[in-house]
């Protein structure tokens, strides 16, 4: 089996969105955690996702490990990468979007590529090469504050030729709007012009499909994971990839763990669900200040209910009492001893027979992932929006759902685990 579609992406949310964009688009898809070597396993994927950490990482860093995972993508039979960003363009004024293009552009020897990180469904749209964060310009938004990547400009030609070595041009909506041959027939003009990108307008989901369909012979597309909603069928009508399957979920039977840690409104309501359904425990911040028998405590009582139910652990509180905790210990610290509580009881509890495990908020899952350690994760069918089920391939059984905080309804752990029967 050799991949068709290979991705870059510059962290591990954004790679998983695009996955699971792929995956509803029927092509079996894995995502690979960190740099893939000659021993990733990677099962029957026609698409391959490589999640970095490149997207604040220094410069030099974040190309040579782009340009590392492209060459391995390539080697195992990528016809066309995708470089993933985030939709709201995140980057510092010196990329790092502008210098993994350009590095990824000059190691296939030149060529022209898409910049088109539009997701109208979250509501990222393009118009007159400007980005769009809802109704306000990407530099109004509350992205201009935002502490790593402030954004302060919403034009996406300048911010990429600020970024790039190269020139960028624009092609508008009223081309997009004209078809998949006028688009094609835009770029081939820009690149005849000397333009090495093209920011595309994009209002749609139909204007991502044009633009995809557009990218057919790209050997190279940079955007978000709406610019890969059109990129399968192009697969598929060049008789490369079968018609659309449903991914299978995981097959795992063993014990049932969910561990919160976000302290979200939504998932604070799932956890009022599962306590008068399953057994819970709630991870006491201050007992694990003083020590780690409360991590042994807390894997004890684990390991004594019965396997016949899910089991929760669960740090969430209300925001009175998160804002206490963090007076006492620090915001940062009080964040960091759970997470690192998180990691150790689901790693310890994995090793102990757990092998459905779905995770509650965003840098719990970071924590928890880090801790468990998959290599790649085969991307199964989505449980809510966005999240799908997903399994750890070439390691110990592991069925693993990472949900950020606010997603899902009040019985979304239940539904999850019931989507694996
Ligand atoms: P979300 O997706 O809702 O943002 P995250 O897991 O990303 O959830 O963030 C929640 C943060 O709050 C984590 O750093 C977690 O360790 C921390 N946290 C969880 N429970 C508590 C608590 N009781 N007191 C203080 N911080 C907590």
């Amino acid at each position: 089996m050799t991949i068709l579609l290979g991705a870059v992406a510059d962290d591990f949310t954004g790679a998983t969105d695009l996955a699971n964009t792929l995956v509803k688009e029927g092509m079996r898809v894995c995502q690979v955690l960190g740099a893939p070597n000659a021993e990733t396993d990677y099962g029957d994927a026609e698409a391959v996702v490589v999640a970095l950490k490149s997207r604040t990482a220094p410069v030099a860093e974040a190309v040579e490990q782009s340009l590392t995972a492209m060459r391995w993508l390539q080697a195992e039979g990528a016809k066309q990468i995708i470089s993933k960003y985030c939709s709201t363009f995140d980057s510092t004024a010196d990329g790092n979007i502008g210098p993994i293009a350009d590095a990824m552009l000059d190691a296939q020897g030149g060529g022209f590529a898409f910049v088109c990180p539009a997701f109208p469904a979250n509501k990222r749209t393009i118009y007159q090469g400007h980005l769009f964060v809802g109704p306000d310009l990407l530099s109004d938004s509350s992205m201009k504050d935002h502490p790593l990547t402030p954004m302060r400009d919403a034009s996406l030609v300048r911010l990429m030729e600020a970024q790039s070595s190269k020139r960028c041009g624009l092609i508008p909506l009223e081309t997009v709007r004209e078809g998949a041959s006028a688009v094609q027939a835009a770029a081939d003009q820009l690149a005849a012009d000397g333009f090495s990108y093209g920011v595309v307008d994009a209002l749609t989901d139909d204007d991502l499909r044009i633009i995809g369909y557009a990218a057919k012979d790209h050997a190279l597309i940079t955007g978000g994971s709406g610019v890969a909603t059109g990129l399968p069928k192009n697969f598929r009508n060049a008789g490369l990839l079968g018609e659309p399957i449903t991914a299978e979920q995981p097959s795992m039977t063993g014990r049932r763990l969910v561990m919160a840690g976000s302290c979200s409104t939504a998932t604070r309501a799932q956890i009022d669900v599962a306590k008068a359904n399953w057994p819970t425990r709630m991870i006491n911040v201050h007992a694990l200040a003083e020590g780690d028998a409360e991590i042994g405590a807390l894997i004890d009582w684990a390991m004594a209910q019965g396997a016949d139910q899910p089991i929760l652990l669960y740090s969430s509180a209300d925001p009175a009492e998160v804002k206490e905790i963090q007076a006492q210990y620090g915001v940062t610290e009080a964040g960091e001893m759970v997470e690192r509580a998180m990691g150790i009881i689901a790693s310890s509890l994995h090793g102990a027979g757990f092998d459905r495990i779905l995770v509650a908020g965003g840098e719990t899952s970071g924590a928890v992932t880090t801790a468990l350690k998959p290599k790649t994760l085969r991307i199964a069918q989505e449980i809510a929006t966005g999240v799908p089920w997903t399994e750890a391939l070439g390691g110990a059984p592991l069925a693993l759902a990472l949900k950020s905080g606010n997603f899902g309804g009040p019985n979304f752990f239940a539904e999850a685990f019931e989507a694996l029967e």
